[in-house]
């Protein structure tokens, strides 16, 4: 399979009965983005930007994350690149945005929050990437949305900067969902959000109720658990229900163990990591939607995260 997987690599993603899937890559990096391209990335489903904010004294300036994110738009020419918003705070600390001590930091300031009590650093980065040219090719995604109000606050300073920039065109903005009133809601959140991605890491962690850091239950937090997956299968069905499209940035479209899973349960969209991106649409060319579909069904009946895998492991044999 890896042979024709390379073989195919560069070309677009359908199942074997020809649903669309866009297979895209996370990156951590301008350089990730030319290893993506070369994988067959179709565009970045996750441009992680905190690697422009961490580890350092002072935030970057609005030329410098600019420099940064047309790099990347220019590694991958023609493709869609989501840059999500600054997401620090909780498990990502920066030296320069003390915040007061939380003793819960997973359900204090973070992702979008922090954006929305620092206005100037939020700001700073919205006008870095509508600065991007071609207008448009860089979309916008909110980390940690619990709320429709934040996703109205941050399109509402989007608005204000293009008109500042003198930017005619829409730019998508779209939500992660990454917390079970995010999964919950998502048909709301669907009607003004451009599209929808499930972040698994921090979704299992707050499904779970079970800290993705802490070292005596972080093995327990398995984005496998039939939990995360009816949350995910909520999201896919009020997303697409409402018209939007529900991809799946989080670690588990980088498992091929969970993909069958991910595209029965709805997701049209996977953002793996760059090396994952061949395989990960050989997975998806070898299954059809009703097979998937089958095997999701089976999934969200099992009773624990070990039953899913062992269901998932008998299928990629028989199955892929
Ligand atoms: C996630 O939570 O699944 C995710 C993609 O974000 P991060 O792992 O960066 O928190
Ligand atoms: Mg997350």
């Amino acid at each position: 399979r890896r042979d024709a997987a390379r073989a195919r690599a560069a070309d677009p993603c359908h199942t074997a009965d020809g649903v669309r899937i866009e297979l895209f890559a996370n990156l951590g990096s301008v350089e990730d983005a030319c290893a993506a391209a070369a994988q067959g990335a179709e565009g970045s489903g996750l441009v992680r930007s905190e690697f422009l904010f961490l580890g350092r004294d002072a935030a970057p300036s609005e030329d410098e994350q600019y420099a940064a994110y047309q790099g990347i738009a220019d590694a991958l020419p023609g493709l869609p690149v989501i840059v999500r918003l600054l997401d620090i705070g909780g498990d990502k600390p920066a030296a320069y945005l003390p915040f007061a001590a939380e003793e819960n930091p997973a359900l204090g300031q973070r992702g979008i929050r922090v954006g929305l009590a620092h206005p100037a650093l939020l700001e700073t980065q919205l006008r870095a990437i509508l600065r991007v040219r071609p207008v448009g090719q860089c979309r916008i995604m909110l980390p940690m949305v619990s709320s429709i109000d934040e996703l109205r606050a941050v399109r509402a300073i989007a608005d204000r900067l293009r008109g500042e920039l003198d930017i005619a065109e829409r730019v998508e903005i779209g939500v992660m969902v990454e917390t079970p009133a995010a999964a919950i809601t998502a048909d709301l959140l669907a009607v003004e959000a451009d599209f929808l991605s499930i972040g698994t890491n921090d979704l299992s962690q707050y499904v779970l109720a079970m800290d993705r850091g802490n070292p005596a239950v972080a093995a327990q937090v398995d984005p496998l658990h039939p939990a995360v997956l009816r949350m995910i299968a909520e999201t896919c069905r009020r997303g697409a229900g409402a018209g939007r499209w529900v991809g799946v940035c989080g670690g588990l479209a980088s498992d091929p163990l969970a993909v069958p899973i991910l595209i029965g349960l709805g997701a049209t969209e996977l953002s793996a990591v760059p090396g994952f991106v061949a395989e990960a649409k050989a997975i998806v060319r070898s299954l059809t939607s009703a097979q998937a579909q089958a095997h999701a069904r089976a999934a969200l009946d099992c009773t624990s995260a070990g039953e899913v895998r062992a269901l998932a492991r008998a299928f990629a044999k028989t199955a892929l």
